[in-house]
Protein backbone atom coordinates (compact mmCIF):
# COMPACT_ATOMS: atom_id res chain seq x y z
CA UNK A 1 0.00 0.00 0.00
CA UNK A 2 1.53 3.28 -0.91
CA UNK A 3 0.44 6.77 1.29
CA UNK A 4 -2.88 7.80 0.28
CA UNK A 5 -3.90 11.35 0.49
CA UNK A 6 -5.43 10.11 4.01
CA UNK A 7 -1.82 9.32 5.08
CA UNK A 8 -0.20 13.00 5.02
CA UNK A 9 -3.73 14.55 6.58
CA UNK A 10 -1.77 14.76 9.81
CA UNK A 11 0.33 18.56 9.72
CA UNK A 12 4.01 17.72 10.80
CA UNK A 13 5.73 20.32 13.01
CA UNK A 14 8.97 21.88 12.17
CA UNK A 15 10.30 21.35 15.05
CA UNK A 16 13.75 18.83 15.22
CA UNK A 17 13.65 15.77 16.77
CA UNK A 18 14.11 15.85 20.71
CA UNK A 19 17.52 15.96 22.23
CA UNK A 20 16.89 15.89 25.58
CA UNK A 21 14.45 14.23 27.79
CA UNK A 22 11.73 17.45 28.84
CA UNK A 23 11.61 18.02 24.63
CA UNK A 24 11.57 14.28 24.31
CA UNK A 25 8.50 14.02 26.96
CA UNK A 26 6.90 17.43 25.11
CA UNK A 27 7.32 15.99 21.78
CA UNK A 28 5.62 12.68 22.94
CA UNK A 29 2.69 14.77 24.52
CA UNK A 30 1.70 16.60 21.58
CA UNK A 31 2.10 13.60 19.41
CA UNK A 32 -0.31 11.70 21.71
CA UNK A 33 -3.03 14.63 21.31
CA UNK A 34 -2.50 14.12 17.41
CA UNK A 35 -2.50 10.68 17.03
CA UNK A 36 -5.28 10.56 19.39
CA UNK A 37 -7.39 12.47 16.57
CA UNK A 38 -7.27 9.87 14.37
CA UNK A 39 -10.60 7.67 14.23
CA UNK A 40 -9.02 4.87 11.97
CA UNK A 41 -7.18 1.82 12.98
CA UNK A 42 -4.96 1.65 9.62
CA UNK A 43 -4.08 5.33 9.40
CA UNK A 44 -3.22 5.81 13.27
CA UNK A 45 -0.59 2.79 12.54
CA UNK A 46 0.65 4.52 9.23
CA UNK A 47 0.96 7.58 11.06
CA UNK A 48 2.54 6.48 13.91
CA UNK A 49 5.36 5.29 12.04
CA UNK A 50 5.24 8.65 9.97
CA UNK A 51 5.55 10.65 12.74
CA UNK A 52 7.84 8.44 14.99
CA UNK A 53 10.77 9.07 12.48
CA UNK A 54 10.23 12.85 11.61
CA UNK A 55 9.08 14.01 15.48
CA UNK A 56 10.80 11.63 17.09
CA UNK A 57 14.14 11.08 15.16
CA UNK A 58 13.16 6.83 14.94
CA UNK A 59 15.24 6.09 12.00
CA UNK A 60 13.56 3.14 10.68
CA UNK A 61 10.29 1.55 12.03
CA UNK A 62 7.90 -1.09 11.52
CA UNK A 63 4.82 -2.13 12.89
CA UNK A 64 3.34 -5.89 13.76
CA UNK A 65 -0.11 -7.01 15.34
CA UNK A 66 0.28 -10.16 17.38
CA UNK A 67 -2.74 -12.28 17.13
CA UNK A 68 -5.12 -12.75 19.99
CA UNK A 69 -3.58 -15.82 21.74
CA UNK A 70 0.41 -14.88 21.20
CA UNK A 71 1.27 -17.12 18.84
CA UNK A 72 1.39 -15.39 15.40
CA UNK A 73 2.71 -12.25 14.25
CA UNK A 74 1.58 -9.86 11.21
CA UNK A 75 3.02 -7.00 9.42
CA UNK A 76 1.01 -3.84 8.99
CA UNK A 77 3.69 -1.05 7.87
CA UNK A 78 7.22 -1.04 7.77
CA UNK A 79 9.85 1.46 6.24
CA UNK A 80 12.02 0.38 3.63
CA UNK A 81 15.53 0.46 2.28
CA UNK A 82 14.89 4.52 0.66
CA UNK A 83 13.20 5.82 4.15
CA UNK A 84 9.62 5.19 1.84
CA UNK A 85 7.15 3.93 4.72
CA UNK A 86 5.12 1.06 3.16
CA UNK A 87 2.17 -1.80 3.21
CA UNK A 88 4.35 -4.78 5.50
CA UNK A 89 0.80 -7.22 5.72
CA UNK A 90 3.01 -9.99 3.14
CA UNK A 91 5.06 -10.11 6.30
CA UNK A 92 3.69 -12.57 8.92
CA UNK A 93 4.59 -16.29 10.90
CA UNK A 94 5.12 -17.52 14.38
CA UNK A 95 6.42 -15.87 17.34
CA UNK A 96 8.03 -18.92 18.04
CA UNK A 97 10.41 -19.44 15.01
CA UNK A 98 11.92 -15.90 15.60
CA UNK A 99 14.36 -16.09 18.21
CA UNK A 100 14.06 -12.16 18.58
CA UNK A 101 10.23 -11.84 18.70
CA UNK A 102 11.05 -14.70 21.30
CA UNK A 103 13.44 -12.73 23.31
CA UNK A 104 10.81 -9.63 23.44
CA UNK A 105 8.38 -12.04 25.00
CA UNK A 106 10.52 -13.53 27.03
CA UNK A 107 12.25 -10.49 28.65
CA UNK A 108 10.90 -8.58 31.41
CA UNK A 109 12.42 -5.44 29.34
CA UNK A 110 9.76 -3.55 27.60
CA UNK A 111 12.33 -2.93 24.67
CA UNK A 112 14.63 -5.91 23.11
CA UNK A 113 17.97 -5.08 21.20
CA UNK A 114 20.62 -6.40 19.18
CA UNK A 115 23.65 -4.82 18.11
CA UNK A 116 25.26 -5.62 15.03
CA UNK A 117 21.97 -7.25 13.30
CA UNK A 118 21.73 -8.06 9.88
CA UNK A 119 19.00 -5.62 8.92
CA UNK A 120 16.69 -6.33 5.97
CA UNK A 121 14.54 -4.71 3.61
CA UNK A 122 11.42 -6.84 1.95
CA UNK A 123 13.40 -9.88 3.33
CA UNK A 124 16.40 -8.89 1.38
CA UNK A 125 19.64 -8.42 3.95
CA UNK A 126 20.34 -4.72 3.23
CA UNK A 127 22.77 -3.92 5.99
CA UNK A 128 24.04 -4.46 9.61
CA UNK A 129 23.25 -1.86 12.55
CA UNK A 130 21.47 -1.93 15.66
CA UNK A 131 18.02 -2.91 16.00
CA UNK A 132 14.93 -2.98 18.47
CA UNK A 133 11.72 -4.56 19.34
CA UNK A 134 9.18 -2.61 21.53
CA UNK A 135 6.18 -4.05 23.20
CA UNK A 136 3.26 -2.40 22.76
CA UNK A 137 1.11 -3.53 25.82
CA UNK A 138 -2.85 -3.68 26.26
CA UNK A 139 -2.98 -4.60 30.51
CA UNK A 140 -0.63 -7.35 30.69
CA UNK A 141 -1.40 -8.74 27.03
CA UNK A 142 0.84 -7.92 24.31
CA UNK A 143 -1.01 -6.88 21.08
CA UNK A 144 1.35 -5.46 18.74
CA UNK A 145 5.21 -4.84 18.36
CA UNK A 146 6.67 -1.34 17.56
CA UNK A 147 10.51 -2.05 15.50
CA UNK A 148 13.57 0.44 14.83
CA UNK A 149 17.04 0.08 13.40
CA UNK A 150 19.50 2.67 12.19
CA UNK A 151 20.11 1.21 8.35
CA UNK A 152 19.47 4.96 7.30
CA UNK A 153 21.49 7.07 9.30
CA UNK A 154 23.82 4.57 11.37
CA UNK A 155 23.54 6.51 14.62
CA UNK A 156 24.36 4.89 17.83
CA UNK A 157 21.78 3.62 20.04
CA UNK A 158 21.76 5.81 22.79
CA UNK A 159 20.25 5.43 26.39
CA UNK A 160 18.30 8.24 25.37
CA UNK A 161 16.96 6.05 22.17
CA UNK A 162 15.68 2.90 24.26
CA UNK A 163 13.84 5.33 26.58
CA UNK A 164 12.32 6.70 23.47
CA UNK A 165 11.11 3.90 21.72
CA UNK A 166 9.75 2.49 25.33
CA UNK A 167 7.53 5.36 26.02
CA UNK A 168 6.31 5.84 22.53
CA UNK A 169 5.72 2.09 22.42
CA UNK A 170 3.47 2.34 25.60
CA UNK A 171 2.25 5.31 23.78
CA UNK A 172 1.07 3.74 21.03
CA UNK A 173 -0.57 0.74 22.78
CA UNK A 174 -2.75 2.61 24.97
CA UNK A 175 -4.01 4.57 21.37
CA UNK A 176 -4.66 1.49 19.75
CA UNK A 177 -6.26 0.09 22.60
CA UNK A 178 -8.49 2.93 23.13
CA UNK A 179 -9.22 3.13 19.29
CA UNK A 180 -10.17 -0.64 19.16
CA UNK A 181 -12.57 0.17 22.05
CA UNK A 182 -14.20 2.75 20.87
CA UNK A 183 -15.03 0.76 18.07
CA UNK A 184 -16.22 -1.98 19.25
CA UNK A 185 -18.69 0.13 21.24
CA UNK A 186 -19.57 2.11 17.84
CA UNK A 187 -19.92 -1.74 16.70
CA UNK A 188 -22.04 -2.62 19.81
CA UNK A 189 -24.25 0.70 19.59
CA UNK A 190 -24.96 -0.17 15.98
CA UNK A 191 -26.26 -3.67 16.91
CA UNK A 192 -28.55 -2.07 19.72
CA UNK A 193 -29.48 0.30 17.30
CA UNK A 194 -30.85 -2.95 14.83
CA UNK A 195 -31.72 -4.38 17.67
CA UNK A 196 -34.30 -1.51 18.58
CA UNK A 197 -35.49 -1.95 14.72
CA UNK A 198 -36.08 -5.58 14.67
CA UNK A 199 -38.10 -5.12 18.43
CA UNK A 200 -40.38 -3.09 16.25
CA UNK A 201 -41.06 -5.26 13.43
CA UNK A 202 -41.40 -8.00 15.62
CA UNK A 203 -44.06 -6.33 16.61
CA UNK A 204 -45.38 -5.99 13.47
CA UNK A 205 -44.58 -9.73 12.26
CA UNK A 206 -46.73 -10.79 15.81
CA UNK A 207 -50.16 -8.75 14.43
CA UNK A 208 -49.46 -10.34 10.91
CA UNK A 209 -49.24 -13.68 12.45
CA UNK A 210 -51.85 -13.10 14.99
CA UNK A 211 -54.29 -12.93 11.91
CA UNK A 212 -53.74 -16.07 10.78
CA UNK A 213 -56.78 -18.75 11.10
CA UNK A 214 -54.90 -21.92 9.91
CA UNK A 215 -51.94 -23.20 11.91
CA UNK A 216 -50.10 -24.53 8.68
CA UNK A 217 -50.56 -21.13 7.50
CA UNK A 218 -49.06 -19.77 10.68
CA UNK A 219 -45.72 -22.20 10.48
CA UNK A 220 -45.12 -20.98 6.51
CA UNK A 221 -45.43 -17.71 7.65
CA UNK A 222 -44.02 -17.21 10.33
CA UNK A 223 -40.60 -18.65 8.54
CA UNK A 224 -41.27 -16.27 5.41
CA UNK A 225 -41.61 -12.88 7.88
CA UNK A 226 -39.04 -14.36 10.19
CA UNK A 227 -36.51 -14.29 7.31
CA UNK A 228 -37.70 -10.57 5.58
CA UNK A 229 -38.58 -8.82 8.28
CA UNK A 230 -36.77 -9.75 11.07
CA UNK A 231 -33.64 -10.47 8.92
CA UNK A 232 -32.61 -14.08 9.91
CA UNK A 233 -30.35 -15.96 7.46
CA UNK A 234 -32.39 -18.89 7.42
CA UNK A 235 -34.82 -20.34 9.84
CA UNK A 236 -36.94 -23.65 10.66
CA UNK A 237 -39.35 -24.78 13.13
CA UNK A 238 -40.31 -27.81 14.50
CA UNK A 239 -42.99 -28.94 17.11
CA UNK A 240 -43.13 -31.55 20.04
CA UNK A 241 -45.58 -34.87 19.41
CA UNK A 242 -46.65 -35.66 22.25
CA UNK A 243 -47.64 -38.69 21.49
CA UNK A 244 -44.75 -40.48 19.91
CA UNK A 245 -42.08 -38.30 22.07
CA UNK A 246 -40.52 -36.55 18.68
CA UNK A 247 -40.29 -33.59 16.76
CA UNK A 248 -42.20 -32.66 13.50
CA UNK A 249 -41.03 -30.22 11.21
CA UNK A 250 -43.25 -27.90 9.62
CA UNK A 251 -41.24 -25.51 7.22
CA UNK A 252 -37.73 -24.77 6.42
CA UNK A 253 -35.62 -23.01 4.36
CA UNK A 254 -33.58 -24.98 1.79
CA UNK A 255 -30.06 -24.21 0.89
CA UNK A 256 -31.30 -21.83 -1.96
CA UNK A 257 -33.34 -19.81 0.56
CA UNK A 258 -36.74 -21.23 -0.42
CA UNK A 259 -39.43 -22.17 1.78
CA UNK A 260 -39.45 -26.25 2.55
CA UNK A 261 -42.01 -28.29 3.65
CA UNK A 262 -40.72 -30.34 6.40
CA UNK A 263 -44.42 -31.54 7.42
CA UNK A 264 -42.91 -34.90 7.11
CA UNK A 265 -39.84 -34.85 8.84
CA UNK A 266 -39.93 -36.83 12.16
CA UNK A 267 -36.95 -37.16 14.61
CA UNK A 268 -37.12 -38.53 18.14
CA UNK A 269 -35.55 -35.96 20.73
CA UNK A 270 -33.39 -38.27 22.81
CA UNK A 271 -31.70 -37.64 18.77
CA UNK A 272 -31.18 -34.32 19.03
CA UNK A 273 -28.30 -34.31 21.99
CA UNK A 274 -28.25 -30.19 21.83
CA UNK A 275 -32.34 -29.99 22.25
CA UNK A 276 -32.27 -33.02 24.80
CA UNK A 277 -30.26 -30.88 26.91
CA UNK A 278 -31.84 -27.38 26.59
CA UNK A 279 -34.82 -29.09 27.87
CA UNK A 280 -33.46 -31.00 31.06
CA UNK A 281 -31.59 -27.42 31.56
CA UNK A 282 -34.85 -25.50 31.10
CA UNK A 283 -33.16 -23.41 28.53
CA UNK A 284 -34.78 -20.70 26.26
CA UNK A 285 -31.85 -20.62 23.42
CA UNK A 286 -28.50 -21.42 22.21
CA UNK A 287 -25.82 -21.22 19.91
CA UNK A 288 -23.51 -23.82 18.73
CA UNK A 289 -20.75 -21.41 16.60
CA UNK A 290 -19.26 -23.94 14.32
CA UNK A 291 -21.16 -26.63 13.76
CA UNK A 292 -22.82 -29.01 10.45
CA UNK A 293 -25.80 -27.65 9.38
CA UNK A 294 -28.70 -29.72 8.04
CA UNK A 295 -31.45 -29.54 5.51
CA UNK A 296 -33.95 -32.19 7.13
CA UNK A 297 -31.63 -34.40 8.36
CA UNK A 298 -29.35 -34.25 5.28
CA UNK A 299 -25.79 -31.82 5.90
CA UNK A 300 -25.78 -29.15 3.88
CA UNK A 301 -22.57 -27.03 5.27
CA UNK A 302 -21.17 -25.95 8.11
CA UNK A 303 -21.86 -22.48 9.87
CA UNK A 304 -23.50 -21.27 13.43
CA UNK A 305 -26.63 -22.75 14.27
CA UNK A 306 -28.97 -21.16 17.13
CA UNK A 307 -32.15 -22.85 18.91
CA UNK A 308 -34.86 -20.99 20.90
CA UNK A 309 -37.12 -23.32 22.48
CA UNK A 310 -41.09 -22.42 22.48
CA UNK A 311 -42.27 -22.57 25.91
CA UNK A 312 -45.73 -22.75 27.37
CA UNK A 313 -45.22 -23.12 30.73
CA UNK A 314 -43.26 -25.66 31.82
CA UNK A 315 -43.86 -27.81 28.52
CA UNK A 316 -41.94 -26.73 25.50
CA UNK A 317 -44.31 -27.46 22.24
CA UNK A 318 -41.23 -26.86 19.93
CA UNK A 319 -37.95 -25.38 19.00
CA UNK A 320 -37.28 -22.40 16.15
CA UNK A 321 -34.30 -22.96 14.64
CA UNK A 322 -31.57 -20.48 12.53
CA UNK A 323 -28.36 -20.60 11.33
CA UNK A 324 -25.90 -18.32 8.80
CA UNK A 325 -25.79 -21.32 5.93
CA UNK A 326 -26.47 -19.21 2.89
CA UNK A 327 -25.25 -15.56 4.05
CA UNK A 328 -22.78 -16.91 6.26
CA UNK A 329 -22.97 -14.07 8.81
CA UNK A 330 -21.19 -13.43 11.62
CA UNK A 331 -23.00 -14.42 15.00
CA UNK A 332 -23.86 -11.46 17.53
CA UNK A 333 -25.58 -11.81 20.51
CA UNK A 334 -28.51 -10.08 19.47
CA UNK A 335 -29.76 -12.85 16.85
CA UNK A 336 -30.30 -15.40 19.98
CA UNK A 337 -31.93 -12.46 21.43
CA UNK A 338 -33.88 -11.36 19.10
CA UNK A 339 -34.81 -15.46 17.84
CA UNK A 340 -35.85 -16.08 21.74
CA UNK A 341 -38.04 -13.16 22.06
CA UNK A 342 -39.70 -14.38 18.54
CA UNK A 343 -39.54 -18.16 19.82
CA UNK A 344 -41.75 -17.41 22.96
CA UNK A 345 -43.36 -14.69 21.21
CA UNK A 346 -44.61 -17.82 18.09
CA UNK A 347 -45.47 -20.43 21.29
CA UNK A 348 -48.07 -18.16 22.54
CA UNK A 349 -49.56 -17.41 19.09
CA UNK A 350 -49.24 -21.28 18.49
CA UNK A 351 -51.06 -21.99 22.09
CA UNK A 352 -53.36 -19.84 21.66
CA UNK A 353 -54.55 -20.88 17.98
CA UNK A 354 -54.78 -24.16 19.01
CA UNK A 355 -56.80 -23.24 22.01
CA UNK A 356 -59.04 -21.59 19.68
CA UNK A 357 -59.41 -24.74 17.35
CA UNK A 358 -60.22 -27.03 19.76
CA UNK A 359 -62.84 -24.94 21.34
CA UNK A 360 -64.32 -24.25 17.23
CA UNK A 361 -64.03 -28.11 17.40
CA UNK A 362 -66.21 -28.62 20.88
CA UNK A 363 -68.32 -26.01 19.33
CA UNK A 364 -69.40 -27.71 15.91
CA UNK A 365 -69.45 -30.78 17.71
CA UNK A 366 -72.28 -29.42 19.90
CA UNK A 367 -74.26 -27.93 17.40
CA UNK A 368 -73.83 -31.18 15.37
CA UNK A 369 -75.67 -33.12 18.69
CA UNK A 370 -78.04 -30.53 18.63
CA UNK A 371 -79.20 -30.97 15.13
CA UNK A 372 -79.18 -34.45 15.65
CA UNK A 373 -81.65 -34.39 17.96
CA UNK A 374 -83.69 -31.55 16.31
CA UNK A 375 -83.55 -34.28 13.05
CA UNK A 376 -84.48 -36.97 15.15
CA UNK A 377 -87.62 -35.12 16.62
CA UNK A 378 -88.71 -34.04 13.07
CA UNK A 379 -88.40 -37.88 11.76
CA UNK A 380 -90.25 -39.07 14.70
CA UNK A 381 -92.70 -36.53 13.91
CA UNK A 382 -92.70 -36.90 10.45
CA UNK A 383 -93.42 -41.07 10.72
CA UNK A 384 -95.67 -40.80 12.93
CA UNK A 385 -98.51 -38.99 10.97
CA UNK A 386 -98.75 -41.00 7.87
CA UNK A 387 -98.25 -44.09 10.49
CA UNK A 388 -101.59 -43.14 12.66
CA UNK A 389 -103.23 -42.83 9.26
CA UNK A 390 -102.40 -46.00 8.48
CA UNK A 391 -103.30 -48.00 12.19
CA UNK A 392 -106.45 -45.85 11.65
CA UNK A 393 -107.25 -46.73 8.32
CA UNK A 394 -106.52 -50.29 9.43
CA UNK A 395 -108.63 -50.75 12.37
CA UNK A 396 -111.29 -48.72 10.05
CA UNK A 397 -111.11 -52.03 7.34
CA UNK A 398 -110.73 -54.94 9.97
CA UNK A 399 -114.30 -53.28 11.60
CA UNK A 400 -116.18 -52.15 8.18
CA UNK A 401 -117.64 -54.55 5.81
CA UNK A 402 -118.37 -51.99 2.99
CA UNK A 403 -116.23 -52.90 0.52
CA UNK A 404 -116.35 -49.36 -1.28
CA UNK A 405 -115.18 -47.24 1.30
CA UNK A 406 -112.28 -50.01 2.51
CA UNK A 407 -111.19 -49.34 -1.20
CA UNK A 408 -111.19 -45.81 -0.66
CA UNK A 409 -109.36 -46.57 3.21
CA UNK A 410 -106.72 -48.64 1.04
CA UNK A 411 -106.30 -45.84 -1.77
CA UNK A 412 -105.25 -43.39 1.47
CA UNK A 413 -102.96 -46.13 3.02
CA UNK A 414 -101.12 -46.57 -0.23
CA UNK A 415 -100.75 -42.83 -0.50
CA UNK A 416 -99.19 -43.07 3.06
CA UNK A 417 -97.30 -45.54 2.25
CA UNK A 418 -95.76 -43.49 -0.79
CA UNK A 419 -95.30 -40.61 1.29
CA UNK A 420 -93.44 -42.74 4.25
CA UNK A 421 -91.45 -43.93 1.09
CA UNK A 422 -90.84 -40.84 -0.25
CA UNK A 423 -89.54 -39.75 3.46
CA UNK A 424 -87.08 -42.03 4.05
CA UNK A 425 -85.76 -42.09 0.60
CA UNK A 426 -85.09 -38.12 1.24
CA UNK A 427 -83.65 -38.20 4.92
CA UNK A 428 -81.24 -40.99 3.80
CA UNK A 429 -80.18 -38.98 1.20
CA UNK A 430 -79.87 -35.97 2.71
CA UNK A 431 -77.69 -37.99 5.71
CA UNK A 432 -75.99 -39.18 3.01
CA UNK A 433 -75.31 -35.50 1.53
CA UNK A 434 -74.58 -34.08 4.83
CA UNK A 435 -71.62 -36.10 5.72
CA UNK A 436 -69.69 -36.67 2.06
CA UNK A 437 -67.75 -33.80 1.25
CA UNK A 438 -67.42 -34.96 -2.33
CA UNK A 439 -69.37 -37.30 -4.70
CA UNK A 440 -68.52 -40.00 -6.59
CA UNK A 441 -68.54 -38.31 -9.67
CA UNK A 442 -68.43 -39.29 -13.79
CA UNK A 443 -69.76 -37.61 -17.27
CA UNK A 444 -73.08 -36.93 -17.01
CA UNK A 445 -75.46 -35.23 -19.77
CA UNK A 446 -78.24 -32.96 -17.93
CA UNK A 447 -80.55 -33.09 -20.54
CA UNK A 448 -81.28 -37.21 -20.25
CA UNK A 449 -82.03 -36.80 -16.65
CA UNK A 450 -84.13 -33.94 -17.30
CA UNK A 451 -86.09 -36.14 -19.79
CA UNK A 452 -85.96 -39.03 -17.42
CA UNK A 453 -87.17 -36.70 -14.42
CA UNK A 454 -90.19 -35.36 -16.77
CA UNK A 455 -91.21 -38.79 -17.91
CA UNK A 456 -91.44 -39.79 -13.69
CA UNK A 457 -93.66 -36.82 -13.37
CA UNK A 458 -95.85 -36.83 -16.51
CA UNK A 459 -98.56 -38.53 -14.59
CA UNK A 460 -99.01 -35.97 -11.93
CA UNK A 461 -98.57 -32.96 -13.91
CA UNK A 462 -101.24 -34.53 -16.57
CA UNK A 463 -103.61 -35.37 -13.92
CA UNK A 464 -103.77 -31.73 -13.26
CA UNK A 465 -103.63 -30.70 -16.81
CA UNK A 466 -100.20 -28.78 -16.45
CA UNK A 467 -98.79 -28.40 -19.69
CA UNK A 468 -94.68 -29.26 -19.93
CA UNK A 469 -92.72 -27.86 -21.74
CA UNK A 470 -88.87 -28.44 -22.27
CA UNK A 471 -86.53 -26.77 -24.76
CA UNK A 472 -82.97 -28.86 -24.61
CA UNK A 473 -80.16 -27.73 -26.24
CA UNK A 474 -78.74 -30.77 -28.24
CA UNK A 475 -75.19 -29.36 -27.93
CA UNK A 476 -75.36 -29.25 -24.24
CA UNK A 477 -71.84 -30.09 -22.50
CA UNK A 478 -71.48 -32.66 -20.23
CA UNK A 479 -70.62 -32.25 -16.56
CA UNK A 480 -68.83 -33.45 -14.28
CA UNK A 481 -71.34 -34.93 -11.22
CA UNK A 482 -73.19 -37.69 -9.13
CA UNK A 483 -75.97 -38.90 -11.55
CA UNK A 484 -77.92 -40.55 -8.81
CA UNK A 485 -77.46 -37.17 -6.63
CA UNK A 486 -77.81 -34.77 -9.85
CA UNK A 487 -81.34 -36.66 -10.97
CA UNK A 488 -82.73 -36.44 -7.87
CA UNK A 489 -82.16 -32.70 -7.34
CA UNK A 490 -84.00 -32.32 -10.99
CA UNK A 491 -86.53 -34.41 -10.01
CA UNK A 492 -87.61 -32.09 -6.65
CA UNK A 493 -87.48 -28.98 -8.72
CA UNK A 494 -89.86 -30.44 -11.13
CA UNK A 495 -92.36 -32.06 -9.21
CA UNK A 496 -92.17 -28.81 -6.63
CA UNK A 497 -93.16 -27.09 -9.80
CA UNK A 498 -96.36 -29.50 -10.28
CA UNK A 499 -97.00 -29.32 -7.12
CA UNK A 500 -97.22 -25.46 -6.53
CA UNK A 501 -98.87 -24.74 -10.29
CA UNK A 502 -102.71 -24.99 -10.26
CA UNK A 503 -104.68 -26.74 -12.36
CA UNK A 504 -104.02 -26.20 -16.54
CA UNK A 505 -100.80 -23.97 -15.50
CA UNK A 506 -97.35 -23.78 -17.76
CA UNK A 507 -94.32 -25.41 -16.82
CA UNK A 508 -91.26 -24.45 -19.28
CA UNK A 509 -87.50 -25.79 -18.61
CA UNK A 510 -84.77 -25.18 -20.39
CA UNK A 511 -81.68 -26.05 -20.68
CA UNK A 512 -78.16 -24.11 -22.55
CA UNK A 513 -74.62 -23.69 -21.74
CA UNK A 514 -72.04 -20.62 -22.17
CA UNK A 515 -68.42 -20.65 -22.08
CA UNK A 516 -67.73 -23.28 -18.87
CA UNK A 517 -71.24 -23.55 -17.40
CA UNK A 518 -74.30 -25.54 -17.69
CA UNK A 519 -77.83 -24.25 -16.69
CA UNK A 520 -81.01 -25.51 -16.31
CA UNK A 521 -83.80 -23.47 -15.90
CA UNK A 522 -87.41 -24.16 -14.92
CA UNK A 523 -90.03 -21.58 -14.68
CA UNK A 524 -94.12 -22.31 -13.95
CA UNK A 525 -97.32 -20.21 -13.77
CA UNK A 526 -97.64 -21.77 -10.00
CA UNK A 527 -98.25 -20.16 -6.55
CA UNK A 528 -95.48 -17.83 -6.59
CA UNK A 529 -93.28 -17.66 -2.96
CA UNK A 530 -93.95 -14.97 -0.84
CA UNK A 531 -90.46 -12.72 0.00
CA UNK A 532 -90.65 -14.08 3.85
CA UNK A 533 -90.89 -17.95 2.48
CA UNK A 534 -87.70 -16.78 0.17
CA UNK A 535 -85.20 -16.82 2.99
CA UNK A 536 -86.12 -20.03 4.20
CA UNK A 537 -87.09 -22.26 1.52
CA UNK A 538 -83.36 -24.29 1.27
CA UNK A 539 -83.68 -25.04 4.93
CA UNK A 540 -84.60 -28.21 5.89
CA UNK A 541 -88.16 -28.97 7.18
CA UNK A 542 -89.09 -25.99 6.01
CA UNK A 543 -92.63 -25.55 4.31
CA UNK A 544 -94.22 -22.24 3.12
CA UNK A 545 -97.64 -21.52 4.65
CA UNK A 546 -100.08 -21.71 1.69
CA UNK A 547 -97.19 -24.68 0.63
CA UNK A 548 -98.99 -26.82 3.51
CA UNK A 549 -102.63 -26.26 2.81
CA UNK A 550 -102.21 -27.38 -0.99
CA UNK A 551 -99.63 -30.17 -1.07
CA UNK A 552 -99.79 -32.69 2.34
CA UNK A 553 -97.69 -35.06 1.66
CA UNK A 554 -94.37 -32.25 1.25
CA UNK A 555 -91.82 -33.07 3.97
CA UNK A 556 -89.93 -29.50 3.49
CA UNK A 557 -86.34 -31.12 2.56
CA UNK A 558 -86.80 -31.50 -1.06
CA UNK A 559 -84.95 -28.09 -1.76
CA UNK A 560 -82.22 -28.81 1.12
CA UNK A 561 -81.45 -31.99 -0.67
CA UNK A 562 -81.29 -29.80 -4.04
CA UNK A 563 -79.49 -27.29 -2.58
CA UNK A 564 -76.07 -29.55 -0.93
CA UNK A 565 -76.36 -31.85 -4.16
CA UNK A 566 -75.56 -28.24 -6.44
CA UNK A 567 -73.13 -27.23 -3.47
CA UNK A 568 -71.38 -30.60 -3.59
CA UNK A 569 -71.28 -29.93 -7.32
CA UNK A 570 -69.57 -26.89 -7.18
CA UNK A 571 -72.32 -25.02 -8.75
CA UNK A 572 -75.08 -22.39 -7.73
CA UNK A 573 -78.99 -22.30 -7.37
CA UNK A 574 -80.97 -19.32 -8.03
CA UNK A 575 -84.66 -18.39 -7.59
CA UNK A 576 -86.73 -15.50 -8.45
CA UNK A 577 -90.43 -15.73 -7.63
CA UNK A 578 -93.85 -13.22 -7.88
CA UNK A 579 -96.56 -14.32 -5.42
CA UNK A 580 -99.72 -15.63 -7.82
CA UNK A 581 -97.45 -15.18 -11.10
CA UNK A 582 -94.89 -18.41 -10.87
CA UNK A 583 -91.38 -18.95 -9.59
CA UNK A 584 -88.47 -19.67 -11.65
CA UNK A 585 -85.03 -21.85 -10.30
CA UNK A 586 -82.09 -21.28 -12.26
CA UNK A 587 -78.86 -23.97 -11.33
CA UNK A 588 -75.98 -23.46 -12.47
CA UNK A 589 -72.89 -26.16 -12.92
CA UNK A 590 -69.71 -26.06 -14.22
CA UNK A 591 -68.82 -28.32 -17.80
CA UNK A 592 -66.96 -31.19 -17.31
CA UNK A 593 -63.21 -30.40 -18.39
CA UNK A 594 -62.05 -33.43 -20.65
CA UNK A 595 -59.25 -34.40 -19.34
CA UNK A 596 -56.15 -33.67 -22.05
P1 LIG B 1 -91.87 -29.26 0.20
O1 LIG B 1 -92.11 -29.06 -1.24
O2 LIG B 1 -91.87 -30.68 0.62
O3 LIG B 1 -92.68 -28.38 1.08
P2 LIG B 1 -89.32 -28.16 -0.43
O4 LIG B 1 -88.06 -28.09 0.35
O5 LIG B 1 -89.24 -28.82 -1.74
O6 LIG B 1 -90.37 -28.81 0.51
O7 LIG B 1 -89.81 -26.68 -0.65
C1 LIG B 1 -89.82 -25.79 0.43
C2 LIG B 1 -90.89 -24.73 0.21
O8 LIG B 1 -90.56 -23.91 -0.89
C3 LIG B 1 -92.24 -25.28 -0.15
O9 LIG B 1 -92.94 -25.66 1.00
C4 LIG B 1 -92.87 -24.13 -0.84
O10 LIG B 1 -93.37 -23.20 0.06
C5 LIG B 1 -91.72 -23.48 -1.56
N1 LIG B 1 -91.62 -23.86 -2.99
C6 LIG B 1 -90.72 -24.70 -3.54
N2 LIG B 1 -90.89 -24.77 -4.89
C7 LIG B 1 -91.88 -23.93 -5.19
C8 LIG B 1 -92.52 -23.53 -6.41
N3 LIG B 1 -92.12 -24.01 -7.59
N4 LIG B 1 -93.53 -22.65 -6.33
C9 LIG B 1 -93.92 -22.15 -5.15
N5 LIG B 1 -93.38 -22.49 -3.97
C10 LIG B 1 -92.37 -23.36 -3.98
Amino acid sequence: MSASPLHSSLSSPDNPPPDSIPSMLKTLYFLSIELGRIQDFDELLYQAIVRGRHDLGIDRIGIFLVSEDGQTYQGVYGTNKHGVVHDARASRGKIADDSFFTALFNTTERVAYRLNAPLYDFGEQVGVGWNTLTAMWHGDQIFGIFAADNLLNGAPLTPMILEVLNLYGAMLGHLIARLRTEQALRINEENSRRFGHNLRRLHEVTMQLSLLDDLNDLYRQAIILGRSQLGFDRMGLFLMDEITNGIVGTFGTNPQGEISDLRNYRLPIAQHAGVSEMLANRKYAEIWPDITLFEAGVPVGTGWNAIAILWDGDRSIGWLACDNLIRQDAYTPHILELLTLYGTTLGHLITRRRAEIARGEMALEREKLQMMSTFVANISHDLKTPLAVLRNSLYLIDHSTDVTKNKQRMGVMQSQIDHLDRLIQDLLLISRLEYSLTLETAEVNLNSLIERAIQAILPSAEGKHIHLEAKLDPQLPPVRGAEHELYRAIVNLIENAVNYTPDNGTIEMKSYADTDTVHFKISDTGIGISRQDLTHIFDRYYRGETARDIVHTGTGLGLSIVKRVIELHQGEIEVNSEMGTGTTFQIMLPCAVNPV
